[in-house]
């Protein structure tokens, strides 16, 4: 064994290490930060329900991923659910609407919320059932999934590949469902394990 090849191999293992510290400063908080923050401030006692009955098809989950369309961004901040235009769209949880309307690449979109907890329900139906400060029941119909395409929204910056204006950043009719503890995104998929 010559001495160039120990050499070699020192400055591997170094750089290995390094490579392990470097991904763990980076990657680990994050993934730590969302479970601690949502296990300490959620109320695991309440079974939170699925938003779309029926529909179980995650079509692109949480966290950072490929742009499907132009103005998506890369980390994508809740589930995707495949569900038709018309879909039931239900509360996950007992709550109140704080927002409804047109929310930029969210499209129309509802807010509910409990506590520290804001749950969005993006690409819905613009023919609203719920209004602000509705109070809500877990399981309660709340909206629909909406159509691709909208019209009349002023401002309204997306359109698809035939120059049509759609609901939001979206492809297709799906839910985007989101989650906020503290203002923060979580894997809305930690509600329903
Ligand atoms: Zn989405």
């Amino acid at each position: 064994m010559s001495s160039g090849f120990f050499k070699f191999f020192y400055i591997l293992i170094f750089f290995l290490i390094f490579l392990v510290i470097f991904i763990s400063c980076f990657f680990g908080p994050v993934i730590l930060e969302d479970y601690e923050e949502f296990y300490s401030s959620i109320d695991l006692s309440v079974e939170y329900v699925w938003p779309a009955p029926g529909y179980t098809t995650i079509t692109s989950p949480f966290g950072y991923r490929d742009l499907p369309t132009a103005g998506a961004t890369s980390y994508h901040s809740g589930l995707d659910i495949g569900a038709p235009e018309g879909s039931k769209l239900i509360a996950t949880c007992d709550g109140e609407i704080t927002f409804t309307g047109f929310l930029g690449g969210g499209g129309y979109t509802i807010t509910l919320s409990v506590e520290n907890m804001r749950i969005t329900y993006c690409h819905v139906s613009p023919t609203y059932i719920v209004k602000e400060g509705d109070k809500i029941k877990k399981g309660q119909v709340i909206g629909f999934v909406g159509p691709k395409n909208v019209y009349g929204v002023p401002g309204n910056q997306y359109f698809d590949e035939n120059g049509n204006p759609t609901n939001g950043a979206t492809t297709g009719p799906h839910l985007h469902f989101g989650v906020r503890v503290d203002g923060k995104y979580i894997n809305p998929l930690l509600l329903f394990q």
